[in-house]
């Protein structure tokens, strides 16, 4: 460890946050970093511990907690600590593809597991995690780095998200020749076209296609395989193909089809348009009817807007309209509101606290409306449309649960204005086409089957990774899932693998 009192020289002080009222001005990231004192101090409190659960990944109580990547994070936080950031970045490059993406975006379960957490604060593994890339990329610590030899085996990656990105990443870097198709005009996947940007700003994704396309990988955007390319084009021209195309089909809601509904949106193309027309064209043609329209966007200007669904899509939808300039946000959750605190016998440290969490856009709405805008044990039961046919109002039913079934409780509907309704109640599985079109076997929950532990499917030479395989899960799991599926692909290549 750094210094052996830390933990008790220096309380956890975290990245402060811009004002809500500065920050809903514009879509630009709002955290502020330590000075690198400070940080220093922060990896100090790491208690270089025997057993680091922090990097286990253990699974307790059906939930995973500890790094999925097996991040080495007490290694790092020494060298921090001690002004080797060099060296540190050297250890979390070993297991971690794109901290610059976890650094930001991951809810940080080693944090949950860190021995510091038990009786105290954890450690600020995830803000040391990213002052780290970021003082390497600054450094120039981060340089492309160019295989040696190349091994004449051709892979085709289809899809650009965390997990292909990181398969694409490590195929690259054991010397196979990767293309990267990606139906979208942009790389990233969700975190190009679902974070918004104030979670992530977009040029870190530029930085990095920019970094992977010097070291050789080859990316074609606008390609929708299956459509524009087909399957038989792929597997003649590529010795392995791997199909990392995401879990975007949308679970619906009875009685607001966005086809047939004014108003009615899912919430990723949603924050998609909003995404798109901010890189575009700076946010300059707003237009609230459509998302189709070239460089327009869907805007929440003056509008009451509800949210079904009350995680993490829909706290992105709370913060993305509250910069729209919306009237009014109400996001409404089926589930009961869970518990403000730990319950320590049910739910004990180390295991993930099944706690509410209050998001950088409730704390928004919050302060901006006076309250928390989620309605739990609450649905939408039905539209009231105007005469074009467009979103107008709401009626809202609460629920109550008699086992698994869903009940309405009687006489508790409410009508409230609503504009925009954006339906953020989670996804279904992959998109169909693609597994359809390569002849893939699917699993019960809509994703493409492979046995368990594994990425290869029932088609010879193809392959699957992140969400497509895994359902609807975190960036942290996509880039583990495209790092082992690397490795089978090499072993498949080149009948050993030493990734
Ligand atoms: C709104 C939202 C916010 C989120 N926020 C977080 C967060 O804060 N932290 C976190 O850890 N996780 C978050 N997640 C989850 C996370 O983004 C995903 O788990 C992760 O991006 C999955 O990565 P992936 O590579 O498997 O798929 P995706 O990121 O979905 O990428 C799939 C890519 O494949 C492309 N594709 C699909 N079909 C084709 C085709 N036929 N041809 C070519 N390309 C194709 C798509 O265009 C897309 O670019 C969020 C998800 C959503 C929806
Ligand atoms: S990837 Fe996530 S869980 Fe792993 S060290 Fe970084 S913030 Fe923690």
């Amino acid at each position: 460890m750094g210094t052996a009192t830390g933990f008790l020289d220096y309380t956890r002080e975290e990245n402060t946050e811009i004002s809500v009222s500065e920050r809903i001005r514009n879509f630009k990231e709002f955290h502020k970093p330590l000075n690198q004192t400070a940080r220093r101090q922060q990896a100090a409190r790491c208690m270089n511990c025997g057993v680091p659960f922090c990097q286990s990944a253990m699974k307790l109580n059906g939930m995973v907690t500890g790094c999925p990547l097996h991040n080495l994070i007490p290694e790092w936080n020494e060298r921090i600590c001690r002004g080797h950031e060099e060296h540190a970045m050297d250890r979390l490059g070993k297991t971690s593809n794109f901290p610059e993406f976890t650094g930001r975006v991951c809810p940080a379960l080693c944090e949950k597991a860190c021995i510091n957490g038990e009786h105290s604060d954890p450690t600020t593994i995830h803000e040391n995690e990213l002052y780290l890339i970021e003082t390497a990329f600054e450094n120039g610590y981060i340089k492309p780095r160019i295989p040696a030899v190349r091994s004449g085996k051709r892979v085709a990656v289809v899809g650009s998200g965390p997990s292909g990105l990181a398969t694409a990443d490590m195929l690259n870097q054991r010397g196979h020749s990767v293309t990267v198709f990606e139906r979208a005009d942009r790389i990233g996947g969700l975190l190009m076209y679902g974070i918004p940007n104030m979670k992530l700003e977009k040029k870190i994704i530029e930085r990095r296609r920019k970094l992977m396309e010097q070291e050789g990988v080859v990316f074609k955007t606008g390609v929708n395989v299956g459509q524009d390319i087909t399957a038989e084009d792929l597997k003649k021209d590529f010795d392995a193909v791997v199909l990392c195309c995401g879990a975007k089909a949308a679970r619906g809601l009875k009685g607001f089809d966005p086809e047939k509904i004014g108003g009615v949106y899912y919430a990723v193309d949603f924050l998609t348009s909003t995404t798109k027309a901010l890189l575009d064209k700076n946010l300059a043609d707003a237009d609230t009817e459509t998302i189709t329209k070239a460089g327009g966007y869907i805007s929440a200007k003056g509008k009451h807007v509800v949210v079904v669904g009350g995680g993490d899509t829909g706290n992105d939808c709370i913060g993305t309209v509250i910069r729209h300039g919306c009237k009014s946000v109400t996001a409404l959750e089926m589930m009961s509101a869970p518990p403000v605190t730990r319950d320590e016998e049910k739910n004990p440290w180390p295991e993930w606290p099944k706690v509410l969490k209050v998001d950088y856009g409730h704390k928004e709405a919050i302060e901006l409306f006076g309250h928390d805008p989620r309605v739990y044990e609450t649905t939408v039961k039905e539209a009231i449309l105007d005469k074009k046919g467009h979103l107008k109002e709401i009626v809202t039913v609460q629920v109550k649960f008699e086992g698994r079934e869903m009940k309405f409780v009687e006489g508790s509907e409410k009508k409230i204005p609503c504009d925009i309704l954006l339906i953020a109640a989670g996804f279904v599985g992959c998109e169909k086409y693609v597994p359809e079109h390569f002849g893939l076997q699917l699993s019960p929950r809509g994703t493409t089957a492979t046995a368990e532990g594994h990425y290869s499917t029932n088609v010879d030479g193809i392959f699957t990774a992140g969400d497509m395989h895994r359902g609807q899960s975190l960036v942290v799991w996509a880039i583990v899932e495209g790092r082992e599926c690397a490795r089978e692909v090499d072993q498949y290549l080149m009948g050993y693998s030493n990734l």
